[in-house]
């Protein structure tokens, strides 16, 4: 049979993943003529074939991808014939359309760590080898396409023999934009505070392992800014960190030197090793093992589960080399402040660190570790930074305008949605400080820049107050022509999920959270709604308490305690003898008693994080938080799978009364047994609202971080669905809020 032509397109992540070398072997192994590009909507291929070879030469396509690339279209059409000669990569030029994705960092291959550590290799212990296959993508890049002059590397001129690997199709590094080695590319320094440190390149490492392993706290300069490390057996090392960064108890993540490491420290499913050694290598929250005695207290007190990772750049495997032993690896950054990307920014910690581990290839793009846990099996993501980040979305219909949705104003993100995907930009973190809002601006230009995007539409949650808010206002006051939608948060929270999934249709969602604006003004956060892409019906809420002083009450669980004892017994909870009444003095409790019972600063709440607070503070766990999700932790770990039964609750007429808990969980002697009730408690909630309806059971809000509510849920309701690619908390926000775009027209 006649060879006919064929024109190939192929969309996915398929640039700068090695895919055209990927294409041109197999084209050759087939004998067949043509050619591949890139173009604007991802690989372009032409091939003169029979529809039998096609076949076969596609399906080998699919089943023998590049580690990094994935497919999501394969158009194939017979054009008019052409001749070829061989088969070729053509390199193009082409502007246009900027539809095609830029790939997220990945950790290093292993036959890039094979190199290494060869003696015989001419990159043997450069501590920035790469290829196509591993390395560095999105911190560097500037703008698309994905091409050496528009990365960070473009200020390293390859050496001739990186060259020629660069421009040979056959090579593993042909168009690794990172690649270099130590006659070309990036080099490491060591400083101290004030300067830099005369040492050799090639002991470098070594001089920076003594002083971590002296018990010095060292920044060294990773993938997406800059990491805090110490020894993390080293008692004082930690304590002195912990003290420098003013941070009492909120657990450090630890890098470990592999899995065997690993599993000395925590206890680790299949699933959960798989995830720690995928390329992507986020910190993975595990179960500390009680048995290892070698770990600093200070890691993670009072905490039974520890947040591990695994090396994922050449230079932590260098630094493992020699250390072997576990490293706390904490981002350097000012509490609320984005993480430091650059050596001015880091010199505001100088009072943290001891030395920096620098190196001078820029990062363009400021970008976090990635943080996962694994929940009955599900796969369940509370940071998604590294490795992930930026992700592209595919949603089960097209949105009528160009999107920018501007997230929430915790752990946030934004994306920008345009046909039917939305790219969500990587965690971003708290706007709460000025420093913050303006990375969160740089975060909106890079992918405005990258994307050739300008929004049409512009979808911010409808709280006043959140720095988002204010942006976008700011945005749409000088954009005349711009389209303006504030989104209810619960509501953004539940659509994410339905994209996410691509559900369509009704689904019952409920969004239990901290708080988020409602449409009656007030602060959200135990919500039942049934929703579909067109709007919501709120079917149900946890009744209205008062958060006593606002966002003190936030941070402060016995004052959310102690509403809802004014709440259930009046005046005279203030003669309860329990560990809430305790917490504070008795001129205290008179003030606060008089600003519950006015109503003075005390906005109404429906939240279930504050409940979780609440709790903690009624039992005696935890009366003031020292960081976010502080009580629920705590909650966790007195949980006790054995404990059976339930506290009482009200509904009725769409409004949970959480009061008899209250008075069942102070009439209760046991801590353990008051703490699983009390999670008992909120999956009868959820069944007994739920049972009425047959629709999908979505679950979405900060609270569904918390493994063992999780971990019920899904026992209970075998169709739970929480968000897998989306954090369930307000970091996932911008993808609901880029859905419900397709509302203006
Ligand atoms: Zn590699
Ligand atoms: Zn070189
Ligand atoms: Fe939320």
């Amino acid at each position: 049979m006649e060879p006919s032509t064929y024109k190939i397109t192929i969309e996915g992540t398929v640039q700068g993943v090695g895919f055209r070398p990927f294409v041109y072997t197999l084209a050759k192994r087939f004998g067949l003529t043509g050619s591949v590009c890139n173009g604007t909507q991802g690989v372009e291929i032409e091939l003169n074939a029979t529809p039998e070879m096609l076949e076969r030469f596609l399906q080998a396509l699919q089943e023998e991808l590049p580690p990094l690339a994935s497919i999501d279209a394969i158009h194939t059409v017979e054009c008019e014939a052409l001749h070829f000669d061989d088969f070729q990569i053509v390199t193009t030029n082409q502007e246009g359309e900027r539809t095609v994705r830029i790939p997220p960092d990945v950790s290093i291959c292993a036959e890039c760590e094979k190199e290494l550590f060869d003696p015989a290799n001419r990159r043997y212990g450069y501590p920035f080898i790469t290829c196509t296959h591993c390395g560095v993508r999105y911190s560097i890049i500037y703008d698309l396409p994905y091409d050496r002059k528009n990365t960070s590397m473009k200020f390293f001129k390859m050496c001739k023999t990186c060259e020629a690997e660069y421009t040979d199709p056959l090579d593993r590094r042909y168009h690794a934009q990172p690649i270099g080695c130590w006659e070309c590319g990036p080099t490491l320094s060591l400083r101290d505070k004030s300067e830099k440190l005369i040492v050799k390149s090639e002991e470098l490492i070594d001089v920076a392992s003594q002083l971590l392993l002296k018990g010095k706290i060292v920044a060294v300069k990773g993938v997406g800014g800059y990491h805090l490390m110490c020894d993390a057996t080293n008692e004082a090392a930690v304590l002195k960190l912990r003290e420098r960064k003013q941070r009492p108890a909120k657990p450090f993540a630890v890098m470990v030197r592999d899995v065997a490491m690993a599993r000395e420290l925590a206890e680790i499913c299949e699933q959960e090793e798989a995830l720690l050694l995928s390329k992507e290598r986020p910190v993975v929250l595990l179960k500390s093992k009680k048995s290892y005695t070698g770990l600093s207290s200070q890691v993670a007190p009072n905490i039974s589960r520890i947040g591990l990772f695994l090396p994922y750049t050449p230079l932590h495997l260098l630094l493992f080399e020699i250390l072997k032993r576990p490293l706390v690896a904490t981002s350097a950054n000012i509490t609320d402040e984005p993480i430091c990307t650059n050596i001015e920014d880091l010199e505001k910690l100088q009072g943290v660190y001891d030395y920096v581990l620098e190196h001078d290839r820029r990062i363009v793009n400021g970008c976090d570790d990635s943080v996962v846990m694994a929940v009955e099996g599900q796969e369940v993501i509370l940071r998604r930074a590294r490795g992930y980040a930026p992700a592209s979305i595919k949603l089960p219909f097209s949105l009528p305008k160009q999107t920018l949705a501007m997230g929430a104003n915790q752990k946030s993100t934004v994306a920008i949605g345009f046909d039917n995907q939305v790219i969500l930009s990587p965690h971003i973190g708290d706007l709460g400080s000025i420093g913050s809002v303006v990375y969160y601006e740089k975060n909106i230009e890079t992918l405005k820049r990258v994307y050739g995007f300008e929004p049409e539409t512009i979808v911010y949650d409808k709280h006043p107050n959140y720095e988002s808010t204010k942006v976008a206002k700011h945005l749409i006051a000088h954009r005349s022509a711009l389209n303006a939608l504030a989104v209810q948060h619960h509501y953004a929270h539940i659509l994410g999920v339905m994209a996410e999934k691509q559900i369509e249709g009704k689904v019952f969602g409920v969004a239990f959270d901290g708080t988020g604006y409602g449409d009656d003004g007030r602060l959200w956060g135990g919500e039942f709604m049934v929703c579909d892409y067109d709007g919501y019906e709120r079917v149900a809420h946890i009744d209205y308490f008062k958060l006593i002083g606002g966002e003190k009450a936030i941070k402060e669980p016995r004052r959310v305690a102690l509403s809802l004892l004014f709440e259930r017994f009046g005046e005279a909870a203030l003669d309860l003898n329990i560990p809430t009444i305790q917490a504070f003095s008795k001129p205290q409790l008179r003030t606060l008693y008089i600003a519950w019972q006015k109503g003075l600063n005390a906005p109404l709440s429906s939240s279930v994080g504050r409940l979780f607070d609440a709790v903690a503070s009624l039992l005696g766990i935890c009366h003031v938080m020292s960081f976010e999700g502080e009580s629920g932790m705590l909650l966790e770990e007195q949980y006790d799978a054995s404990v059976t039964g339930y506290y009482p609750f009200g509904y009725q007429e769409g409004k949970i009364d959480i009061l008899p808990t209250v008075a069942a969980i102070l009439g209760e002697e046991d801590v353990t047994v008051a703490v699983s009730k009390f999670f008992n408690t909120l999956v009868e909630i959820i069944a007994t609202v739920y049972a009425p309806y047959d629709l999908p059971l979505v679950l979405s809000g900060g609270v569904f971080q918390n493994r063992v509510l999780l971990e019920l849920l899904f026992k209970r309701f075998s169709n739970a669905m929480v968000p897998t690619t989306i954090p369930p908390n307000d970091g996932g926000i911008a993808l609901g809020q880029a859905v419900a775009s397709h509302f203006v027209e």
